[in-house]
């Protein structure tokens, strides 16, 4: 009797696991076509590239987008059931930030290595860049003679005094900008800048990078800094007044005589939780090629993180610049850092 049972047990075994085995083939079948991106670039700015991958892989793009930092915090609460198999935001900071949670993992890809600058990707392979921004001084082509401006430290001098526009110290794009110079001068200099800067500061920080563009064109202010993108944006905007602001500003490279100017990244990471790790990583280098990359340059705004790829006529107007050639990871771990320093000299 017990020997029967134990039998039938055995069948019923068998057949659970040919059922499971089944069911787990099904599944790797309907993956192994697809991949699901949790993107937190506005759908504009990165379906279409994803739509191409699309068409031409035959692998399908499931496209979650989302702020960027609750990406991030939804990531977290998923862990490993999260279905996201690729992670697209912006700035290293914050792409250090989802390393740092153990989000993501590490992808060993030559083509990547070789096709992006080591100061753009993660040292261990956890995050690579898709495309370039710049974080230069803007200023009002009416009141500023471009030859009074040099370095962002020179931002704190008191020529500057009520002159300056500048988003609010919350903001990633600050905190990695400070964290470059932290990188550069230790934190007693950037400390004393900083301190200066906020003296200088025209208004207290309101809004976005955009909104500083729009106080310079306003006379708020004599100087700003903002991402080019945003100036771009404005230029080829159907907005007459936007166009109009645009026109007053001009782009001014700092630092070109020391490190070069504040470059930041979007980037693109494996998440931990990846199903389709194949589709992925196929996804990542198709973001690399020459297509992907002269349609950021030209449709974003951004810069194209290759070197050698042709930039938009608009971009190529605002001339060849020095960048800073630390590598991004570092204003990852000095993000921090920066923060408490404008803290400290209570950076709004
Ligand atoms: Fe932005």
């Amino acid at each position: 009797m017990v020997h029967i049972m134990h039998k039938s047990r055995l069948v019923s075994l068998l057949l659970l696991s040919l059922v499971l085995s089944l069911l787990l083939s099904g599944c790797e079948q309907q993956n192994s076509h697809e991949v699901n991106v949790y993107s937190a670039r506005k759908e504009a700015l990165i379906k279409p590239a994803l739509d191409r991958f699309q068409t031409e892989t035959g692998i399908k793009v499931n496209l979650v987008t989302g702020n960027a930092d609750a990406l991030i915090e939804r990531l977290k609460a998923e862990g490993v059931a999260s279905p996201a198999d690729v992670l697209i935001t912006v700035d290293a900071g914050r792409l250090h930030r989802a390393k740092s949670l153990q989000l993501t993992q590490a992808v060993d890809s030559e083509q990547l290595q070789t096709l992006i600058p080591a100061a753009y990707r993660d040292p261990e392979g956890h995050w690579f860049g898709l495309s370039l921004r710049a974080r230069p001084i803007m200023y009002a082509k009416d009141r500023v003679n471009p030859a009074d401006l040099s370095t962002y430290a020179d931002l704190a001098d008191e020529t500057w005094r009520g002159r300056v526009c500048i988003r609010s110290s919350s903001n990633i794009y600050n905190q990695s900008l400070v964290a470059s110079m932290v990188a550069s001068d230790g934190v007693d200099a950037v400390e004393q800048w900083a301190a200066g800067l906020v003296k200088n500061f025209a208004r207290k920080p309101v809004g976005g990078d955009r909104d500083q563009i729009k106080a310079l064109a306003a006379g708020v202010c004599d100087v700003a800094v903002a991402n080019t993108y945003y100036l771009f944006g404005m230029l080829s905007s159907e907005n007459d007044a936007e166009v109009k602001a645009a026109e007053q500003v001009q782009v001014f490279w700092p630092n070109q005589q020391g490190r070069g100017t504040h470059v930041n990244i979007s980037g693109i990471a494996l998440t931990q939780s990846a199903k389709n790790p194949d589709n992925a990583v196929q996804l990542m280098e198709f973001l690399l090629n020459e297509e992907s990359q002269s349609w950021y340059a030209n449709v974003n705004g951004e810069y194209p993180i290759r070197d050698n790829t042709v930039v938009h006529p608009t971009l190529a107007g605002w001339g060849q610049f020095k960048k800073d050639a630390i590598n991004l990871a570092e204003l990852g771990k000095l993000g921090p850092e920066a923060v408490k320093i404008m803290d400290r000299v209570e950076w709004p």
